[in-house]
């Protein structure tokens, strides 16, 4: 096996050096942006109490907020929206959705959902008795909400490196197999529904997951009878860093490494809001036919009828034609080359943030912006309003904000990494955008020694996150 680690920027970056090089697709249609100024963007803030999930999306500029559902669609995508067949029954965009999927991923059985949380949700109840464990290569949000409230615990099984801002291994989304096997050793293999793993980590920054590491995951919950199912929200993206990195793939193109990975798992749940370029959809998919039988038999009563579940005809469609766009090389390795990019720009001045890039963001370290800021001053919260504040860049905190309170004794999680996060949609912005974003969080680097921190003024019970509302300090 070679070395996983990763320095250097792979080939995008040497062709930055001699020739430049841009998107794959030109620009048919236009929605322009909203240009705002200082000081309206220092009242949108403060009517938003420095929260960025506040901000009306008419004040932002470039929108960063995520990666979900953002995607711009193509025009053969448009034009197969006027195929829509709205057919309650049996609509003829659900079979070559079906279709699609066994080809691109190569599962038998296909369930639509409304997204991929909806999937989650039936994968869960299907699968899941109480007291169940479940192990995954770090948590997702609402994977691990489903996996709980179908009475399993959630057990993080990712290698130490993913917790590691400083690790440059080119695959910190792997399983560590020891602490895998070391909980089948604990609970025991029928206390395990399933391995849930997840193509790349979100989580983790968008780092992916080793094609030798999937299948070793494989030989060893096979040899317990453990199925395996993947969260392939971002799958097609894996399977490029696969080619760059992991011997043995480099002349493949990735709907091979995408076939041949899936291979190894017995499902997946999918969100169409990633990958697939589109804004809305998603589904469950499987290998075997009792999970079929219970997820269909349980798809009507959450999402709508087993052929449609939960989205139009037309979504349906527009899914189809995304996944085969998605999986051409030259649009993965431009998506991903957007954010290294971005990346490339930042490190040259000096700006921290988590490497190697993953595939839809980059997490900026805030930590090291202001070390002048207690935790409890909301660092990460703090710069995402700063870059809101410089140019109208929309960003997102994932620090002690996101991390919540403990449920037992109240207090607050204190997560080691305080991150504000620019994640990349999907064939929206061009790389002139890119540089607008990295000269605006240069500004906010050049600045950082003068910024005060905030505090929280309104605490919501839930995802406090998404309503929290802040004051300067
Ligand atoms: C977005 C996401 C989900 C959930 O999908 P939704 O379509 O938002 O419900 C699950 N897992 C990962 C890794 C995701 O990024």
């Amino acid at each position: 096996m070679t070395d996983h680690t990763y320095t250097s920027l792979h080939t995008m970056g040497q062709q930055l050096d001699r020739r430049s090089w841009a998107e794959p697709y030109k620009i048919k249609a236009v929605e322009p942006l909203h240009m705002t100024t200082r000081a309206q963007r220092d009242a949108a803030m403060v009517a938003a109490g420095y929260n960025t999930f506040l901000l009306p999306s008419r004040d932002v500029y470039i929108d960063l907020l995520t990666d979900s559902g953002t995607n711009a669609m193509s025009d053969r995508q448009w034009a197969g929206m006027m195929l829509g067949d709205e057919a309650y029954a049996g609509s003829e965009n659900f079979y070559h959705l079906e279709q699609t999927v066994a080809e691109c991923y190569g599962y038998k059985h296909l369930v639509p959902t409304h997204q991929g949380r909806g999937a989650e949700n039936i994968l869960s109840q299907a699968l899941i008795s109480e007291g169940d464990h479940v192990p995954g290569n770090m948590y997702f949000t609402t994977t691990r909400l489903h996996q709980e409230r179908a009475g399993a615990t959630f057990h993080d099984v990712i290698v130490d490196a993913a917790h590691d801002t400083s690790s440059l291994d080119g695959f910190k989304g792997n399983v560590d197999l020891a602490k895998l096997q070391a909980l089948i050793d604990e609970v025991g293999a029928d206390k395990i529904p399933y391995v849930c793993v997840a193509a790349t980590v979100n989580m983790a920054g968008g780092q992916p997951i080793s094609m030798a590491n999937v299948k070793a995951v494989r030989e060893l919950t096979a040899t317990y009878g453990i199925p395996i199912y993947l969260d392939a929200t971002r799958a097609m993206e894996n399977a490029m860093f696969i080619q760059e990195r992991e011997e043995g793939y480099r002349d493949k193109p990735i709907a091979e490494i995408l076939l041949e990975f899936c291979s190894y798992s017995d499902g997946a749940t999918m969100s169409g809001k990633k990958d697939p370029l589109v804004n809305i959809g998603g589904w469950l998919s499987t290998n075997d036919p009792e999970v079929f039988e219970a997820a269909r038999n349980m798809v009507v009563v959450y999402e709508g009828l087993h052929t449609y579940g939960g989205m139009a005809g037309r979504d349906m469609e527009a899914m189809a034609i995304g996944i085969r766009e998605a999986l051409s090389d030259d649009y993965m390795r431009s998506r991903i080359g957007q954010v290294r990019y971005l990346g490339s720009l930042l490190d040259q001045w000096g700006v921290p943030f988590v490497k190697p890039v993953g595939g839809h963001g980059i997490f900026l370290d805030a930590r090291a912006f202001y070390p002048q800021l207690t935790q409890e001053q909301f660092p990460a919260q703090t710069l995402a309003a700063e870059l809101y504040l410089d140019s109208g860049i929309r960003a997102m905190e994932r620090g002690i904000v996101s991390a919540g309170r403990d449920a037992l004794t109240g207090e607050n999680h204190h997560p080691r990494l305080e991150l504000t996060r620019l994640t990349i949609p999907r064939r929206v912005y061009t790389q002139a955008h890119m540089d607008v974003v990295a000269e605006s969080v240069k500004a906010c680097f050049e600045t950082r020694e003068s910024v005060r921190g905030l505090r929280m003024v309104y605490e919501p019970q839930y995802l406090r996150f998404f309503q929290a509302r802040f004051e300067r300090l």
